[in-house]
């Protein structure tokens, strides 16, 4: 198969990773793509959301199978576009895709087919907004509806924290169309784990937990940004609550999406809050994303033992059921580097060096995200987040002790991590 593969994260290195060892693969190309995907694909100047020239290079150089990184890109159709003229992609149609495209459309799918989750509101009037926040009380949740790049949630300690958040997205626009109406909804209080289904429109199959760090800083203090170091799996989703979660949350997902005439196809990632309750620990959906996440996916990737194409090929094939699953009982950690600043205004153009000492680590692969090379060979940063730190261990502790050698092998001045990704599951 010619496969490409869109997006230029670290998510997508660590697609391309495993997509090249698929003995189905006999040509990878990625667009954009990054100074260490370069390393296993060639590389296609076109960005992740221009979707019409996807389309066409996909149609002029006879790909086979597109497999989509980014959510921009889905739900602006990118999988319609190409499944119309007869190229196979994985991830979902635009309508599937309006589960991580619309809070207020995924939150009705899961009132209507009876999905735990938080229970909310939708309003497009600011006065309507706040006054369901008198009724219920603070702490709650606004979220804008549409997509805001991360930025479109405020958990609201106090009602007036509520009231600021719904005047940005509602009176003065801050987040444009994708703010023009808010969700607003209960706070769930407990721990936060994902999970990641691999669905064919009809059928679902678990793949695998994890938990991320979102906030800059050790101990989960600063700005939050879009995920400082994950690993896989994540302990607190026990055996047990995986399977309830699947039955509960992801399989009636699926069946429902199918039954409103929008079958998804693609990873469903669940964004759960495991809430402790008089019966016990319960999983509630947070949030659905319709692709992988970024950096959980070099997680699963790294833990990934079958073919991880023919698994892909499945899902937008709807014949999930011929495809088992192996995983690494290890443990994968992820330490994410980004540039110094980030997630504020951070340094651009600064060198890496200690690249292939960094992979020579035992156990250890480092995948790119915001990097490019230079045309006298450097490898330059070009992004905030720049390198996922990989390592695959058979506990967490090892995991992390064997990322952070990887780590402390780089030479990189202009870069940072957090010390501490794991400390949750390393204490338990
Ligand atoms: P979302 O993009 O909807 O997952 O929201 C981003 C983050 O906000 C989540 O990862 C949670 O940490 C937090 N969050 C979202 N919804 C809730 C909720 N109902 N209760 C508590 N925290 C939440």
């Amino acid at each position: 198969m010619k496969v490409l593969v869109v997006g230029s994260g670290g998510r997508e290195h660590s697609l391309c990773w495993a997509i090249a060892k698929s003995p189905l693969c006999d040509a990878l190309y990625c667009a954009p793509g990054n100074a260490g995907i370069a390393d296993v694909a060639t590389l296609v100047a076109i960005g992740a959301e221009d979707v019409d020239a996807l389309v066409r290079f996909a149609q002029d150089n006879a790909i086979d199978f597109v497999v989509v990184g980014p959510e921009g890109p889905l739900v602006l159709g990118l999988v319609d576009k190409l499944n119309a003229i007869g190229i196979k992609a994985f991830g979902p149609s635009a309508a599937a895709a309006a589960l991580e495209g619309s809070k207020g459309f995924m939150k009705d799918i899961l009132a209507k087919y009876g999905v735990p989750t938080a229970f909310y509101g939708r309003f497009t009037d600011a006065d309507a907004a706040k006054a369901y926040v008198r009724q219920h009380g603070a702490p709650i949740v606004v979220k804008a509806d549409g997509l805001a790049a991360g930025k479109g949630v405020t958990v609201a300690r106090t009602a007036e924290e509520a009231f600021a958040a719904i005047d940005e997205a509602l009176i003065d626009g801050r987040f444009g169309a994708a703010g023009a109406e808010v969700v607003v909804e209960e706070f769930l209080d407990g721990e936060e784990v994902s999970f990641f289904a691999l669905c064919d429109g009809e059928n679902a199959l678990p793949m695998a937990s994890a938990q991320d760090h979102k906030a800059v800083g050790d101990g989960d203090t600063g700005p939050n940004t879009g995920g400082m170091g994950a690993y896989s799996p994540a302990p607190a989703l026990t055996p047990d609550l995986q399977d309830r979660v699947m039955r509960e949350i992801v399989v009636p997902t699926v069946k429902g999406m199918a039954a409103e005439g929008r079958p998804f196809k693609g990873v469903l990632f669940a964004g759960l809050m495991i809430v402790q309750t008089p019966d016990g620990p319960t999983p509630k959906t947070l949030e659905f994303n319709v692709r992988f996440g970024d950096p959980e996916c070099q997680t699963l990737m790294a833990r990934l033992e079958s073919d991880a194409l023919a698994a892909l090929v499945a899902a937008a094939d709807g014949a999930l059921d011929r495809i088992d699953l192996r995983w690494a009982e290890q443990t994968a950690l992820c330490v994410v580097m980004a540039a110094q600043g980030y997630p504020g205004d951070y340094l651009k153009n600064t060198e890496i060096k200690g690249l292939d000492a960094a992979n020579a680590v035992e156990s250890v692969t480092v995948f790119h995200a915001g990097t490019k090379r230079a045309e006298d060979g450097r490898v330059l940063s070009v992004g905030g987040r720049v390198l996922g730190v990989t390592a695959l261990a058979p506990t967490v502790a090892q995991a992390q002790a064997a990322a952070y050698r990887g780590v402390d092998a780089l030479d990189w001045p202009g870069g940072f991590c957090r010390r501490d990704i794991g400390w949750r599951a390393v204490g338990r």
